[in-house]
């Protein structure tokens, strides 16, 4: 108990000064409480216990003992992991809509988000893909919505929501969308 709060202390102590948590020597990387040589030691460390419970055919995650099946994880945990990505990538998605202009086509309205995509006006979506794939970039999907947010949600005027619907529409015909049209 008094080992612990001591702990504490000495954690906030370093936390207030702007130093690593860890080593209390460093000044902490951005945003984070270690600094940089003590977070790449940690990962580090977590990559050799990592590996480690992979070649033992263990289940990787925290803490896990069971017996990892067709992933690297036990089953109870592929699917908490499964749920945690779904959930991960609808957000971002979402996020990303509300960025440029709504989670809702931009032409017809239709806010169900499965149906929903970034669409670059102009057209020029796949030569920008391939554009990103020679800077060994994900061109398409979650990882794309995670690069511009990365980037702060550029290009405001470069992208927008479309539904599957109106965006084939406009790419197979080359013209405005029939709901466009008068
Ligand atoms: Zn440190
Ligand atoms: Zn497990
Ligand atoms: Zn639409
Ligand atoms: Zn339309």
């Amino acid at each position: 108990m008094e080992k612990q709060s001591r702990h504490k202390r000495r954690y906030w102590k370093r936390k207030n000064a702007g130093l690593c948590t860890s080593c209390g020597v460093n000044p902490s990387h951005e945003g984070k409480s270690w600094c940089q040589g003590c977070l790449s030691k940690g990962a580090e460390c977590r990559r050799k216990a990592k590996d480690k419970k992979i070649k033992n055919g263990i289940c990787v995650h925290n803490g896990c003992n069971e017996p990892s099946t067709k992933t690297q994880r036990c089953d109870r945990h592929q699917e908490e992991q499964n749920l945690r990505s779904f959930k991960r990538n609808l957000a971002i998605k979402k996020e990303t809509f509300e960025a440029y202009g709504g989670a809702k086509c931009s032409c017809c309205g239709d806010d169900e988000i499965w149906v929903l995509c970034l669409d670059h006006i102009g057209g020029d979506g796949s030569s920008h893909r391939q554009q990103l794939r020679s800077i060994g970039k994900d061109a398409g999907g979650h990882g794309f919505y995670r690069m511009l947010k990365s980037q702060g949600f550029p290009d405001k005027d470069r992208y927008r929501v479309l539904c599957c619907n109106c965006n084939l529409y406009i790419h197979l015909r080359g013209e405005p969308c029939y709901h466009q049209q008068s």
